[in-house]
Protein backbone atom coordinates (compact mmCIF):
# COMPACT_ATOMS: atom_id res chain seq x y z
CA UNK A 1 0.00 0.00 0.00
CA UNK A 2 1.21 3.53 -0.60
CA UNK A 3 -0.49 6.61 0.03
CA UNK A 4 1.01 10.03 -0.82
CA UNK A 5 2.01 11.31 2.93
CA UNK A 6 4.51 8.96 4.75
CA UNK A 7 5.50 9.71 8.10
CA UNK A 8 9.29 8.53 9.03
CA UNK A 9 9.25 5.21 10.02
CA UNK A 10 12.05 4.06 11.97
CA UNK A 11 13.67 2.82 15.49
CA UNK A 12 15.01 5.48 17.00
CA UNK A 13 16.65 4.09 20.11
CA UNK A 14 17.03 5.93 23.56
CA UNK A 15 19.97 8.33 24.66
CA UNK A 16 20.48 5.75 27.15
CA UNK A 17 20.92 3.03 24.68
CA UNK A 18 22.99 5.01 22.41
CA UNK A 19 25.36 6.26 25.54
CA UNK A 20 29.07 5.05 25.27
CA UNK A 21 31.61 5.58 28.29
CA UNK A 22 33.46 9.24 28.21
CA UNK A 23 31.75 10.05 25.13
CA UNK A 24 31.12 14.01 25.20
CA UNK A 25 29.26 16.34 23.21
CA UNK A 26 30.93 19.43 25.16
CA UNK A 27 33.81 21.10 25.31
CA UNK A 28 34.58 22.61 28.53
CA UNK A 29 38.43 23.03 29.83
CA UNK A 30 39.52 20.39 32.39
CA UNK A 31 39.04 21.47 35.60
CA UNK A 32 41.24 20.08 38.14
CA UNK A 33 39.19 20.90 41.31
CA UNK A 34 36.65 18.44 40.93
CA UNK A 35 36.89 16.61 44.18
CA UNK A 36 36.98 20.47 45.64
CA UNK A 37 33.33 20.76 45.96
CA UNK A 38 32.57 17.02 47.21
CA UNK A 39 35.08 17.78 49.95
CA UNK A 40 32.92 20.86 50.94
CA UNK A 41 29.85 19.20 51.30
CA UNK A 42 28.78 17.12 54.21
CA UNK A 43 28.93 12.91 53.23
CA UNK A 44 25.09 12.49 53.53
CA UNK A 45 24.50 15.41 51.25
CA UNK A 46 26.16 13.88 48.21
CA UNK A 47 24.81 12.01 45.80
CA UNK A 48 25.68 8.58 44.10
CA UNK A 49 27.04 9.02 40.48
CA UNK A 50 24.24 10.16 38.27
CA UNK A 51 23.62 7.60 35.13
CA UNK A 52 23.06 10.40 32.67
CA UNK A 53 23.62 9.27 28.90
CA UNK A 54 27.00 10.27 27.48
CA UNK A 55 26.86 11.11 23.92
CA UNK A 56 28.48 13.45 20.97
CA UNK A 57 26.27 16.58 20.20
CA UNK A 58 25.52 15.79 16.79
CA UNK A 59 24.18 12.45 18.21
CA UNK A 60 21.77 14.56 20.10
CA UNK A 61 21.16 16.81 17.60
CA UNK A 62 20.37 13.40 15.11
CA UNK A 63 18.03 11.82 18.31
CA UNK A 64 15.71 14.32 18.52
CA UNK A 65 15.15 15.65 14.61
CA UNK A 66 15.01 11.83 13.82
CA UNK A 67 12.13 11.75 16.48
CA UNK A 68 10.83 15.22 15.20
CA UNK A 69 10.35 13.75 12.40
CA UNK A 70 8.08 10.53 13.53
CA UNK A 71 5.75 13.23 14.81
CA UNK A 72 2.88 14.67 13.96
CA UNK A 73 2.22 18.39 14.31
CA UNK A 74 -0.31 21.26 13.38
CA UNK A 75 3.26 22.19 11.14
CA UNK A 76 3.04 18.95 9.23
CA UNK A 77 -0.25 18.99 8.14
CA UNK A 78 -4.73 18.86 9.48
CA UNK A 79 -5.19 18.40 12.63
CA UNK A 80 -8.52 18.19 13.64
CA UNK A 81 -8.99 17.40 16.80
CA UNK A 82 -12.30 18.34 18.15
CA UNK A 83 -12.06 20.82 20.96
CA UNK A 84 -8.67 20.88 21.50
CA UNK A 85 -8.30 23.65 18.54
CA UNK A 86 -5.25 22.81 17.06
CA UNK A 87 -4.55 25.82 14.51
CA UNK A 88 -1.27 26.28 12.92
CA UNK A 89 0.75 28.90 15.69
CA UNK A 90 2.31 31.74 13.48
CA UNK A 91 6.21 31.49 13.86
CA UNK A 92 6.14 35.32 13.80
CA UNK A 93 4.88 34.28 17.67
CA UNK A 94 6.97 32.20 18.54
CA UNK A 95 9.81 34.99 17.39
CA UNK A 96 8.11 38.21 19.44
CA UNK A 97 8.07 35.23 22.56
CA UNK A 98 11.40 34.01 21.88
CA UNK A 99 13.14 38.26 21.45
CA UNK A 100 16.28 38.42 23.61
CA UNK A 101 14.90 41.01 25.70
CA UNK A 102 12.13 38.70 26.90
CA UNK A 103 13.79 35.81 27.69
CA UNK A 104 16.44 37.45 29.71
CA UNK A 105 14.05 39.06 32.31
CA UNK A 106 13.63 37.39 35.58
CA UNK A 107 10.02 37.68 37.57
CA UNK A 108 12.05 39.40 40.43
CA UNK A 109 13.07 42.59 38.40
CA UNK A 110 11.68 45.60 39.83
CA UNK A 111 9.04 46.70 38.05
CA UNK A 112 10.03 49.83 36.29
CA UNK A 113 12.74 47.89 34.61
CA UNK A 114 9.70 45.53 32.83
CA UNK A 115 7.59 48.14 31.75
CA UNK A 116 7.27 47.40 28.07
CA UNK A 117 5.80 43.28 28.88
CA UNK A 118 3.75 45.04 31.80
CA UNK A 119 2.43 46.70 28.98
CA UNK A 120 2.03 43.44 26.67
CA UNK A 121 0.35 41.59 29.60
CA UNK A 122 -2.45 45.04 30.30
CA UNK A 123 -3.27 44.84 27.17
CA UNK A 124 -4.03 41.06 26.71
CA UNK A 125 -5.96 41.32 29.41
CA UNK A 126 -7.78 44.65 27.70
CA UNK A 127 -8.31 42.88 24.48
CA UNK A 128 -9.31 39.33 26.41
CA UNK A 129 -12.18 41.43 28.17
CA UNK A 130 -13.23 43.26 24.96
CA UNK A 131 -13.57 39.77 23.43
CA UNK A 132 -14.84 38.41 25.90
CA UNK A 133 -17.07 40.89 26.63
CA UNK A 134 -16.22 41.10 30.38
CA UNK A 135 -14.77 43.78 32.77
CA UNK A 136 -11.76 42.51 34.46
CA UNK A 137 -8.83 40.03 33.78
CA UNK A 138 -6.00 37.83 35.37
CA UNK A 139 -3.79 36.23 33.14
CA UNK A 140 -2.54 33.84 35.89
CA UNK A 141 -4.17 30.46 35.94
CA UNK A 142 -1.70 27.85 33.52
CA UNK A 143 -4.15 26.24 31.20
CA UNK A 144 -8.37 26.02 30.77
CA UNK A 145 -8.90 24.09 34.29
CA UNK A 146 -6.39 26.00 36.37
CA UNK A 147 -9.46 29.13 34.91
CA UNK A 148 -12.00 26.66 35.77
CA UNK A 149 -10.43 26.10 38.86
CA UNK A 150 -10.04 29.88 39.33
CA UNK A 151 -13.06 30.58 38.40
CA UNK A 152 -15.22 28.66 40.63
CA UNK A 153 -12.80 29.75 43.82
CA UNK A 154 -13.90 33.31 42.55
CA UNK A 155 -17.88 31.92 42.19
CA UNK A 156 -17.91 30.47 45.84
CA UNK A 157 -15.85 33.71 47.53
CA UNK A 158 -18.82 36.07 46.01
CA UNK A 159 -21.27 33.65 47.78
CA UNK A 160 -19.36 33.31 50.18
CA UNK A 161 -19.36 37.20 50.88
CA UNK A 162 -22.70 37.37 50.52
CA UNK A 163 -23.02 35.32 53.09
CA UNK A 164 -25.04 32.58 50.98
CA UNK A 165 -23.65 29.18 51.25
CA UNK A 166 -23.70 27.19 48.13
CA UNK A 167 -22.59 24.29 47.07
CA UNK A 168 -23.04 22.28 43.92
CA UNK A 169 -22.47 23.33 40.28
CA UNK A 170 -24.73 22.00 37.78
CA UNK A 171 -22.84 20.90 34.40
CA UNK A 172 -24.97 19.33 31.23
CA UNK A 173 -23.62 15.98 30.34
CA UNK A 174 -22.05 16.79 27.37
CA UNK A 175 -19.70 19.22 29.29
CA UNK A 176 -15.29 18.17 29.23
CA UNK A 177 -14.36 16.06 31.98
CA UNK A 178 -12.17 19.27 33.88
CA UNK A 179 -15.45 20.89 34.45
CA UNK A 180 -16.52 18.27 37.44
CA UNK A 181 -12.86 17.57 38.09
CA UNK A 182 -12.23 21.32 38.67
CA UNK A 183 -15.84 21.95 40.83
CA UNK A 184 -15.06 18.90 42.58
CA UNK A 185 -11.53 20.62 43.28
CA UNK A 186 -12.95 24.05 44.00
CA UNK A 187 -15.18 22.19 47.11
CA UNK A 188 -18.51 21.67 45.13
CA UNK A 189 -20.67 18.86 44.25
CA UNK A 190 -21.46 17.99 40.70
CA UNK A 191 -25.25 17.91 39.50
CA UNK A 192 -24.99 16.86 36.18
CA UNK A 193 -28.16 17.22 33.66
CA UNK A 194 -28.50 15.65 30.72
CA UNK A 195 -28.95 17.03 27.21
CA UNK A 196 -32.43 17.71 25.29
CA UNK A 197 -33.04 15.57 22.26
CA UNK A 198 -31.29 18.12 19.88
CA UNK A 199 -28.08 18.16 22.19
CA UNK A 200 -28.83 21.53 23.62
CA UNK A 201 -28.98 22.39 27.04
CA UNK A 202 -32.29 21.04 28.52
CA UNK A 203 -34.08 23.84 30.09
CA UNK A 204 -36.28 21.72 31.88
CA UNK A 205 -33.86 19.57 33.08
CA UNK A 206 -31.62 22.71 34.34
CA UNK A 207 -35.00 24.71 36.21
CA UNK A 208 -35.28 21.32 37.48
CA UNK A 209 -31.94 21.54 39.14
CA UNK A 210 -31.65 24.87 39.92
CA UNK A 211 -32.00 26.00 43.68
CA UNK A 212 -30.34 27.81 46.37
CA UNK A 213 -27.65 25.59 46.54
CA UNK A 214 -26.51 26.29 42.98
CA UNK A 215 -23.26 28.43 43.03
CA UNK A 216 -22.79 28.05 39.23
CA UNK A 217 -23.92 26.85 36.03
CA UNK A 218 -21.22 25.59 33.71
CA UNK A 219 -20.98 25.24 30.32
CA UNK A 220 -19.22 25.88 26.96
CA UNK A 221 -21.34 27.78 24.15
CA UNK A 222 -21.43 26.03 21.54
CA UNK A 223 -21.65 23.52 23.27
CA UNK A 224 -18.84 20.21 22.10
CA UNK A 225 -21.25 19.42 19.86
CA UNK A 226 -20.29 22.59 17.88
CA UNK A 227 -24.05 23.67 18.47
CA UNK A 228 -25.17 27.19 19.86
CA UNK A 229 -27.09 27.14 22.49
CA UNK A 230 -30.17 28.90 20.94
CA UNK A 231 -31.54 29.27 24.55
CA UNK A 232 -29.15 30.77 26.37
CA UNK A 233 -31.15 33.68 27.21
CA UNK A 234 -33.49 31.76 28.96
CA UNK A 235 -31.11 29.68 30.39
CA UNK A 236 -29.07 32.92 31.81
CA UNK A 237 -32.51 34.07 33.16
CA UNK A 238 -33.32 30.69 35.04
CA UNK A 239 -29.84 30.92 36.51
CA UNK A 240 -30.02 34.43 37.51
CA UNK A 241 -33.06 34.01 39.27
CA UNK A 242 -32.26 31.21 41.04
CA UNK A 243 -29.34 33.36 42.52
CA UNK A 244 -26.57 31.45 40.65
CA UNK A 245 -23.61 32.26 38.25
CA UNK A 246 -23.28 31.72 35.05
CA UNK A 247 -19.78 29.80 33.89
CA UNK A 248 -18.40 30.05 30.61
CA UNK A 249 -16.07 27.61 29.30
CA UNK A 250 -14.14 29.38 26.65
CA UNK A 251 -12.51 26.59 24.92
CA UNK A 252 -15.33 26.60 21.82
CA UNK A 253 -14.49 30.69 21.82
CA UNK A 254 -12.84 30.15 18.17
CA UNK A 255 -16.39 29.95 16.68
CA UNK A 256 -17.31 33.21 18.23
CA UNK A 257 -14.34 35.67 18.72
CA UNK A 258 -16.06 39.32 16.64
CA UNK A 259 -19.27 37.89 16.04
CA UNK A 260 -20.58 37.76 19.75
CA UNK A 261 -19.37 37.74 23.18
CA UNK A 262 -20.30 35.55 26.51
CA UNK A 263 -20.64 38.77 28.66
CA UNK A 264 -23.62 39.70 26.02
CA UNK A 265 -24.68 36.43 26.81
CA UNK A 266 -25.07 37.40 30.57
CA UNK A 267 -21.76 34.77 31.84
CA UNK A 268 -20.39 36.01 34.82
CA UNK A 269 -16.78 34.35 34.68
CA UNK A 270 -15.50 32.88 31.53
CA UNK A 271 -11.91 31.51 31.21
CA UNK A 272 -9.87 31.26 27.64
CA UNK A 273 -8.01 28.65 26.36
CA UNK A 274 -4.57 31.01 25.08
CA UNK A 275 -3.17 28.09 23.90
CA UNK A 276 -6.23 26.80 21.54
CA UNK A 277 -7.91 30.06 20.30
CA UNK A 278 -4.66 32.53 20.57
CA UNK A 279 -2.44 30.45 19.02
CA UNK A 280 0.34 28.65 21.09
CA UNK A 281 1.70 25.60 20.40
CA UNK A 282 0.56 22.66 22.52
CA UNK A 283 -0.39 19.32 23.23
CA UNK A 284 1.91 16.71 25.02
CA UNK A 285 1.39 18.51 27.89
CA UNK A 286 3.22 21.49 27.03
CA UNK A 287 2.80 24.92 28.44
CA UNK A 288 -0.78 26.92 28.41
CA UNK A 289 -2.81 29.94 29.57
CA UNK A 290 -6.40 29.80 30.91
CA UNK A 291 -6.34 33.46 31.92
CA UNK A 292 -10.07 34.19 33.53
CA UNK A 293 -12.40 37.28 32.89
CA UNK A 294 -15.57 38.16 35.17
CA UNK A 295 -18.17 41.30 35.06
CA UNK A 296 -17.49 44.22 37.31
CA UNK A 297 -19.22 42.74 40.29
CA UNK A 298 -16.72 40.02 40.70
CA UNK A 299 -13.48 42.27 39.93
CA UNK A 300 -12.16 42.19 43.25
CA UNK A 301 -12.06 38.30 43.91
CA UNK A 302 -9.67 37.80 40.84
CA UNK A 303 -6.03 36.54 42.35
CA UNK A 304 -3.16 38.81 42.76
CA UNK A 305 -1.50 40.17 41.02
CA UNK A 306 -3.34 42.11 38.79
CA UNK A 307 -1.51 44.17 35.97
CA UNK A 308 -2.98 47.78 36.05
CA UNK A 309 -2.05 51.15 34.48
CA UNK A 310 -1.27 53.86 36.70
CA UNK A 311 -1.05 57.58 34.24
CA UNK A 312 1.70 56.31 31.61
CA UNK A 313 2.91 53.44 34.39
CA UNK A 314 2.20 49.99 34.55
CA UNK A 315 2.15 48.12 38.06
CA UNK A 316 1.67 44.83 39.32
CA UNK A 317 -1.49 45.26 42.01
CA UNK A 318 -1.08 43.31 45.18
CA UNK A 319 -3.47 45.23 47.33
CA UNK A 320 -6.50 43.55 46.84
CA UNK A 321 -8.00 42.32 50.15
CA UNK A 322 -11.16 40.94 48.36
CA UNK A 323 -8.91 38.60 46.29
CA UNK A 324 -8.98 34.88 46.43
CA UNK A 325 -5.19 34.70 46.60
CA UNK A 326 -2.79 33.19 44.49
CA UNK A 327 -3.13 30.40 42.14
CA UNK A 328 0.34 30.39 40.00
CA UNK A 329 4.26 31.47 41.01
CA UNK A 330 4.81 34.67 39.42
CA UNK A 331 2.73 36.15 36.55
CA UNK A 332 1.63 33.18 35.08
CA UNK A 333 2.83 31.58 31.63
CA UNK A 334 4.49 35.31 30.31
CA UNK A 335 5.85 33.41 27.49
CA UNK A 336 2.28 32.13 26.62
CA UNK A 337 0.83 35.21 27.15
CA UNK A 338 3.70 37.47 24.90
CA UNK A 339 2.31 34.99 21.88
CA UNK A 340 -1.55 35.41 22.72
CA UNK A 341 -0.39 39.34 22.32
CA UNK A 342 1.46 38.86 19.12
CA UNK A 343 -1.59 36.41 17.43
CA UNK A 344 -3.89 39.40 18.68
CA UNK A 345 -2.04 42.20 17.31
CA UNK A 346 -1.29 41.23 14.32
CA UNK A 347 -4.96 40.03 13.56
CA UNK A 348 -6.58 42.72 15.03
CA UNK A 349 -10.27 42.84 15.24
CA UNK A 350 -11.45 42.04 11.77
CA UNK A 351 -9.12 39.45 11.38
CA UNK A 352 -9.77 37.90 14.80
CA UNK A 353 -13.68 37.50 13.37
CA UNK A 354 -12.61 36.24 10.11
CA UNK A 355 -10.62 33.38 11.85
CA UNK A 356 -13.83 32.67 13.40
CA UNK A 357 -15.91 32.95 9.93
CA UNK A 358 -13.68 30.51 8.76
CA UNK A 359 -13.27 27.81 11.52
CA UNK A 360 -17.12 27.78 10.94
CA UNK A 361 -16.94 27.17 7.30
CA UNK A 362 -15.03 24.91 7.11
CA UNK A 363 -15.94 22.29 10.02
CA UNK A 364 -19.23 23.01 8.29
CA UNK A 365 -17.68 22.41 4.63
CA UNK A 366 -15.92 19.16 5.85
CA UNK A 367 -19.26 18.20 7.53
CA UNK A 368 -21.39 18.86 4.50
CA UNK A 369 -18.92 16.16 2.43
CA UNK A 370 -19.09 13.75 4.89
CA UNK A 371 -22.77 13.73 6.33
CA UNK A 372 -24.54 11.48 4.03
CA UNK A 373 -21.81 8.74 5.05
CA UNK A 374 -20.81 9.06 8.76
CA UNK A 375 -24.23 10.65 10.37
CA UNK A 376 -24.24 13.20 12.41
CA UNK A 377 -26.83 12.57 15.20
CA UNK A 378 -27.71 16.50 16.57
CA UNK A 379 -29.87 17.95 13.40
CA UNK A 380 -28.98 21.40 14.08
CA UNK A 381 -26.49 23.91 12.22
CA UNK A 382 -22.45 23.62 13.68
CA UNK A 383 -20.15 25.77 14.52
CA UNK A 384 -16.36 25.26 14.09
CA UNK A 385 -16.80 21.65 15.16
CA UNK A 386 -19.06 18.58 14.88
CA UNK A 387 -19.53 15.40 15.79
CA UNK A 388 -20.32 13.07 13.45
CA UNK A 389 -20.31 8.86 14.55
CA UNK A 390 -18.81 5.91 13.04
CA UNK A 391 -21.49 3.95 14.56
CA UNK A 392 -22.13 2.35 11.10
CA UNK A 393 -18.96 0.60 10.97
CA UNK A 394 -20.24 -1.53 14.20
CA UNK A 395 -21.91 -3.47 12.28
CA UNK A 396 -18.58 -5.19 10.32
CA UNK A 397 -16.67 -5.24 13.78
CA UNK A 398 -15.11 -1.62 12.92
CA UNK A 399 -15.08 1.81 15.23
CA UNK A 400 -14.12 5.34 15.84
CA UNK A 401 -10.83 4.01 17.12
CA UNK A 402 -10.45 1.90 13.45
CA UNK A 403 -10.96 5.01 11.32
CA UNK A 404 -8.73 6.86 13.60
CA UNK A 405 -5.89 4.34 13.05
CA UNK A 406 -6.83 4.28 9.36
CA UNK A 407 -6.59 8.08 8.72
CA UNK A 408 -3.35 7.81 10.56
CA UNK A 409 -2.11 5.40 8.21
CA UNK A 410 -2.83 7.94 5.49
CA UNK A 411 -0.69 10.07 6.73
CA UNK A 412 -3.50 12.36 8.34
CA UNK A 413 -4.26 13.31 12.36
CA UNK A 414 -7.52 11.12 13.41
CA UNK A 415 -9.85 13.75 14.77
CA UNK A 416 -11.08 13.42 18.68
CA UNK A 417 -12.75 9.95 19.54
CA UNK A 418 -15.20 9.26 21.84
CA UNK A 419 -15.90 12.42 23.61
CA UNK A 420 -18.10 14.11 24.08
CA UNK A 421 -19.55 10.38 25.89
CA UNK A 422 -23.41 11.27 24.22
CA UNK A 423 -22.40 10.30 20.85
CA UNK A 424 -22.16 6.80 20.06
CA UNK A 425 -18.60 5.94 18.35
CA UNK A 426 -17.35 10.13 18.14
CA UNK A 427 -15.77 11.79 15.88
CA UNK A 428 -15.31 14.87 16.78
CA UNK A 429 -13.77 17.27 14.16
CA UNK A 430 -12.18 20.56 13.82
CA UNK A 431 -10.89 21.36 11.13
CA UNK A 432 -9.84 25.11 12.21
CA UNK A 433 -9.48 28.28 10.23
CA UNK A 434 -5.89 27.50 8.89
CA UNK A 435 -6.53 24.59 6.56
CA UNK A 436 -7.08 25.32 2.31
CA UNK A 437 -9.31 23.81 0.48
CA UNK A 438 -7.13 21.32 -0.77
CA UNK A 439 -6.65 19.99 3.29
CA UNK A 440 -9.91 20.22 3.40
CA UNK A 441 -10.64 17.96 0.75
CA UNK A 442 -7.97 15.38 1.73
CA UNK A 443 -9.13 15.23 5.24
CA UNK A 444 -12.79 14.22 3.63
CA UNK A 445 -11.50 11.80 0.96
CA UNK A 446 -9.78 9.99 3.25
CA UNK A 447 -12.68 9.43 5.54
CA UNK A 448 -15.22 8.40 2.64
CA UNK A 449 -12.41 6.30 1.43
CA UNK A 450 -12.09 4.32 4.59
CA UNK A 451 -16.03 4.14 4.86
CA UNK A 452 -15.39 1.90 1.72
CA UNK A 453 -12.50 -0.29 2.48
CA UNK A 454 -12.39 -3.54 3.54
CA UNK A 455 -13.22 -4.64 6.85
CA UNK A 456 -10.59 -7.22 6.38
CA UNK A 457 -8.27 -4.10 6.50
CA UNK A 458 -9.21 -2.41 9.23
CA UNK A 459 -7.75 -3.47 11.83
CA UNK A 460 -4.19 -3.86 10.42
CA UNK A 461 -3.78 -0.51 10.31
CA UNK A 462 -1.76 1.69 11.01
CA UNK A 463 1.02 0.18 9.00
CA UNK A 464 2.49 3.08 7.07
CA UNK A 465 3.78 4.16 10.99
CA UNK A 466 6.83 3.39 13.24
CA UNK A 467 4.22 1.98 15.98
CA UNK A 468 1.55 0.45 14.65
CA UNK A 469 -1.34 -0.45 17.48
CA UNK A 470 -0.59 -0.63 20.96
CA UNK A 471 -1.78 -2.36 23.87
CA UNK A 472 -3.54 0.94 24.66
CA UNK A 473 -5.53 -1.06 28.19
CA UNK A 474 -2.19 -2.21 29.30
CA UNK A 475 -0.22 0.61 28.33
CA UNK A 476 -2.62 2.89 30.47
CA UNK A 477 -3.43 0.10 33.72
CA UNK A 478 0.33 -0.50 33.44
CA UNK A 479 2.33 2.32 33.05
CA UNK A 480 6.49 1.75 32.55
CA UNK A 481 8.04 5.38 33.01
CA UNK A 482 11.71 3.46 33.55
CA UNK A 483 13.30 2.70 30.38
CA UNK A 484 15.43 -0.14 31.62
CA UNK A 485 11.68 -1.70 32.72
CA UNK A 486 10.60 -1.40 28.89
CA UNK A 487 10.16 -5.07 27.68
CA UNK A 488 12.55 -5.53 24.47
CA UNK A 489 12.37 -8.16 21.71
C1 LIG B 1 -9.55 21.81 26.39
C2 LIG B 1 -10.84 21.96 27.08
C3 LIG B 1 -10.89 22.24 28.46
C4 LIG B 1 -9.67 22.22 29.35
O1 LIG B 1 -8.68 23.09 28.99
P1 LIG B 1 -7.12 22.79 29.23
O2 LIG B 1 -6.47 24.00 28.73
O3 LIG B 1 -6.80 21.55 28.45
O4 LIG B 1 -6.94 22.57 30.70
C5 LIG B 1 -12.13 22.47 29.01
N1 LIG B 1 -13.26 22.39 28.29
C6 LIG B 1 -13.25 22.12 26.97
C7 LIG B 1 -14.55 22.07 26.21
C8 LIG B 1 -12.04 21.88 26.32
O5 LIG B 1 -12.01 21.59 25.03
Amino acid sequence: MRFEFQQARWDEPLLNEKSRKGRVGASIPPWDDVREVSTLLPEGMLREELNLPELSEPEVVRHYVRLSQMNFGTDSGIYPLGSCTMKYNPKINDRIASHSTLTRMHPLQPEDTIQGVLAMMYELQEALCEIGGMCACTLQPAAGAAGEFTGLLIARKYHGSRGDHRDEIIIPDSAHGTNPASAVMAGFKVIEIKSAPDGSVDLDALKGALSERTAAFMITNPSTLGIFEKNICEIQQACHDAGALLYYDGANLNALMGISRPGDMGFDIMHYNLHKTFSTPHGGGGPGAGPVAVTAELAKFLPVPVVVKEGNTYKLDHDRPDSIGKVKGFYGNVGVLIRAWAYIKTLGAEGLKRTSELAVLNASYIRSRIESVYPVPFNAPSKHEFVASADFLKENGGSAKDVAKMLAERGLHPPTNYFPLIVSEALMIEPTESETMEELDRFCDALLDIAKSDPEEWKKAPRTTTVSRVDDITAAKNLILNWNQLPRE
